[in-house]
């Protein structure tokens, strides 16, 4: 079959003439995709897309030699214009021509169909309208600042058009709104440290279950007001040996010993003299020396609620309550690919113009704090060869719950993210979030599975990573997301007004008493990494701000084990 494809910025003529092979068509199918004055039920007055030309033209040829297969057809031609197209003109002509009629419609059909899934051609902007009295050619001003390349806008599949940049709240509640907790299971308490509780667990019995000493001592008779006793018993900690003690006799008690009768108060053996069986006290002690039934939590007594994360402690509890399956968020599957050919693995000698990868061993270290199976790898800096990559780990990804992909989700010509998520199903949610270091951050879903593009400088990946990756596996789990809180600046956060919101390393101090103090580490773009080492925690500049005099209070986002896993 001929195949003939063009990506222009120019009209698309009227007429096109039939392909030279239309001589032995016995059908010349046309379709026209025009610009409708209307987007999501709002007037407009222009559409503008944007495509990767090379991987378009590509994968439409891709397209069209599979659809050759199944429908034998002579010629195809296909024009797809980008840029601003207003109201009424064309966006995309196909012509097919075929010996007969129902093989052209139905490679048309099938064409259109895997266009709008497969081809990264996206809407860019809905430019609103009409505006009575205003020349569609010649935009107003606000009009060319939309249309600015790299102006605040988002790319957005052709399927759908959403609004500009997001900004990091924005983002946040996105991906929050995206990530439904999975299916929770029971699983046994060694497997569950670092998993999100997905049931409230209250104490099925009271803690302790019964009166125990809390020291190695003499058990006596609460108001005994004798000085010497008789030893009458012995009990270790295990022993269940209740009996009625009698004014003026004592049992024996180790640390943890259940107690043999209410009413008794333990007294230190450092206090007593001991001749053979008989006790007499050296000095009377106020404290009972006893932990009582119930003084830690009662039967039925909340005790961790649904969404905590289990850390050691956690743990601890539940052991002490018996309660050995807790229900649980299942560990994450998460696929993690870095991209970059300046890229060599940290064991060998980058060449010149190569570098080490970092990222690979900061998501394994940032996701330690999340129990997931974890798998890595690279792919090529080629659309094809890429995804013939991602095709030969097709099962693993279609499996993964998260799909993590560093680099590549920038607007470069070698920056093929996006329409490789698109390529892997993923409807994208967002490609931009203005948001220093970390702008380019795209988020994927499909069904519950989700994709989150990082921006591959190791800093922005960071940052990414704490606030857009654990809102993300938050809400997989079920767990709480990150939060900020307020602190004051220990130093001055010394920067030049930038139009995004920063999240800017700093080292917090915890101040007892006081609230938290931060000082602002030095980076100069997100490609220094030596602040990584020492930061555990992002303050959060305003855009435009500029510099932040010290004492001033902000807000900040504490990270990693700062938050007491
Ligand atoms: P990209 O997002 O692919 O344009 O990458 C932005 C910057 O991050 C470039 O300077 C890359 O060399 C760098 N970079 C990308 N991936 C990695 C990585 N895995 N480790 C270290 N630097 C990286
Ligand atoms: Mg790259």
């Amino acid at each position: 079959m001929e195949i003939e494809i063009q990506l222009t910025d120019q009209t698309i003529a009227e007429p096109i003439p039939p392909p030279l092979h239309a001589g032995a068509a016995g059908a010349w199918m046309e379709f026209r995709g025009v610009v409708r004055g209307e987007e999501d039920g709002q007037p407009i007055r222009a559409l503008e897309y944007e495509a990767y030309p090379e991987m378009a033209v590509r994968e439409i040829r891709r397209i069209l030699d599979t659809l050759a297969v199944q429908h034998r057809c002579l010629a195809v031609k296909v024009i797809h214009r980008t840029g601003r197209i207003p109201v009424g003109a064309t966006a995309i002509y196909v012509g097919v021509a075929a010996a007969h009629r129902a093989e052209a419609i139905a490679l048309l059909g099938g064409f259109m169909d895997r266009l709008k899934q497969d081809v990264p051609i996206w809407k860019r902007q809905a430019l609103p309208g009409p505006n009575p009295g205003r020349n569609l050619a010649s935009p107003s001003p606000s009009e060319s600042r939309l249309l600015g390349r790299g102006e605040s806008t988002s790319l957005q599949p052709a399927g759908g058009h959403r609004p500009a940049l997001r900004s990091l709240d924005e983002a946040l509640a996105e991906i929050r709104a995206s990530c439904q907790p999975l299916p929770a299971l029971r699983a046994p308490l060694a497997d569950v440290w670092g998993r999100v509780l997905r049931e409230t667990v209250c104490a099925p019995a009271d803690w302790p279950p019964c009166d125990r000493s809390t020291r190695d001592g003499y058990a006596i008779l609460a108001g005994d007001p004798a000085e010497t006793f008789s030893v009458v018993d012995t009990l270790h900690a295990g022993d269940w040996k209740p009996r009625r003690l009698a004014p003026g006799e004592a049992v024996r008690v180790a640390t943890g010993a259940a107690l043999p009768g209410r009413g008794l108060r333990v007294v230190m053996q450092e206090n007593v003299e001991r001749h053979g069986d008989r006790i007499r006290l050296r000095r009377r002690e106020t404290a009972a020396n006893i932990s009582f039934r119930g003084e830690d939590f009662r039967a039925g007594a909340p005790l961790l609620p649904a969404g905590t994360t289990l850390n050691a402690g956690a743990l601890a509890l539940l052991a002490t309550a018996g309660k050995t399956a807790p229900l649980v968020s299942p560990r994450l599957r998460v696929v993690h690919f870095t991209t970059g050919n300046e890229l060599v693995p940290p064991e060998q000698t980058p060449k010149p113009g190569q570098i080490h990868d970092a990222n690979s061993i900061l998501i394994r270290g940032l996701l330690q704090n999340y129990p997931c199976d974890l798998a890595q790898g690279h792919l090529p800096e080629d659309f094809e060869l890429a995804r013939s990559k991602i095709e030969d780990r097709k099962s693993e990804i279609e499996s993964a719950d998260v799909l993590l992909i560093s680099g590549g989700a920038s607007v470069g010509e070698h920056d093929f993210t996006r329409p490789l998520l698109q390529q892997l199903g993923f409807e994208i949610v967002f490609s931009q979030v203005n948001l220093r270091p970390g702008r380019p951050l795209i988020l994927g879903v499909n069904g519950p599975r989700v994709a989150i593009g990082l921006p591959g400088n190791p800093l922005s990946h960071f940052v990414c990573f704490h606030c857009a990756v654990a809102t993300a596996l938050a809400g997989l789990t079920g767990g709480t997301g990150p939060a900020f809180l307020r602190g004051q600046l220990a130093a001055k956060l010394d920067d030049q007004p930038c139009p995004r919101e920063t999240l800017w390393p700093a080292k917090l101090e915890w101040n007892p008493g006081g609230i938290p103090r931060l000082h602002p580490l030095a980076w100069a773009n997100s490609g220094n990494v030596a602040c990584l080492a020492t930061a555990n925690a992002l303050v959060r500049v305003p855009p435009n701000q500029g510099s932040v005099e010290p004492f001033a209070e902000v807000d900040f986002l504490p990270l990693g084990a700062m938050l007491g896993r």
